[in-house]
């Protein structure tokens, strides 16, 4: 399934900011709390506001957190503003400004949790970690194991999942932001299109005929 979700990402892809080649780590990190809790079309134009104001982890780092939490007006839930001011302050602190690339560094930052610090890790800097949000979850689930919801999320068996699945390191970061976006745009929870996937002849789940999912269902991750 590999080969196939690259060519498709590659072709199917879509075009966002914080997938172009010059997008800094620090943009990379502040797009992934923005994307928390808020839908894309939303996040691209006040990203690009808080980029402007903000453009590195000491711009932040000097500013006060309210004016954080005030230029992130609408995106809703603005405790992650206050992460982020409190993760530019610790980037500042013990990294000498520079976004870290391990994913242990990334994780002692505040507010940081396994999803955004490999997702850093792997899209930022081009790490060979396994990626793993409730679209990924997904795809495995039906593609992979025949069901037809993730069910509970479990971090250490999710990673596992993942990384069992991953290419060789170059090819990592294209087949973790594929398998994201295959979740997003076509496996979709409600109404997957099957027809448009490049990795239908091989879904377990499509392959048994889409059978009714048995226990307990996924929650919030
Ligand atoms: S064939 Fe359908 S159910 Fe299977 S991975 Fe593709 S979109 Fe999801």
């Amino acid at each position: 399934m590999q080969q196939e979700i690259i060519d498709w990402f590659e072709t199917e892809g879509r075009d966002l900011p914080w997938r172009q080649p010059d997008f800094t780590p620090w943009g990379s990190l502040v797009s992934e709390f923005m994307l928390q809790q808020t839908p894309v079309a939303r996040v691209i134009p006040k990203l690009d506001e808080f980029l402007t104001r903000w453009p590195t982890p000491a711009a932040l780092a000097a500013s006060p957190s309210g004016d954080a939490v005030r230029a992130w007006a609408n995106l809703g839930y603005p405790r992650r503003a206050l992460w982020l001011h409190a993760c530019a302050v610790t980037i500042v602190e013990k990294f000498d400004g520079q976004v870290p690339s391990d994913v242990d560094d990334l994780l002692s930052l505040p507010g940081v949790g396994p999803y955004t610090a490999r997702a850093i890790a792997v899209f930022a800097y081009g790490k060979h970690e396994p990626v793993v949000d409730t679209n990924i979850r997904r795809v495995i689930a039906r593609h992979n194991q025949g069901n037809a919801d993730q069910g509970p999320p479990s971090t250490t068996r999710d990673l596992e999942a993942m990384a069992a699945l991953l290419p060789t390191p170059e090819l990592s970061p294209a087949f973790n932001a594929g398998m994201m976006e295959l979740g997003a745009l076509v496996c979709t929870a409600r109404n997957p299109q099957c027809e448009l996937c490049p990795i239908a002849r091989t879904c377990a789940w499509k392959n048994a005929s889409y059978p009714e999912h048995v226990g307990p269902k996924k929650t919030v991750q």
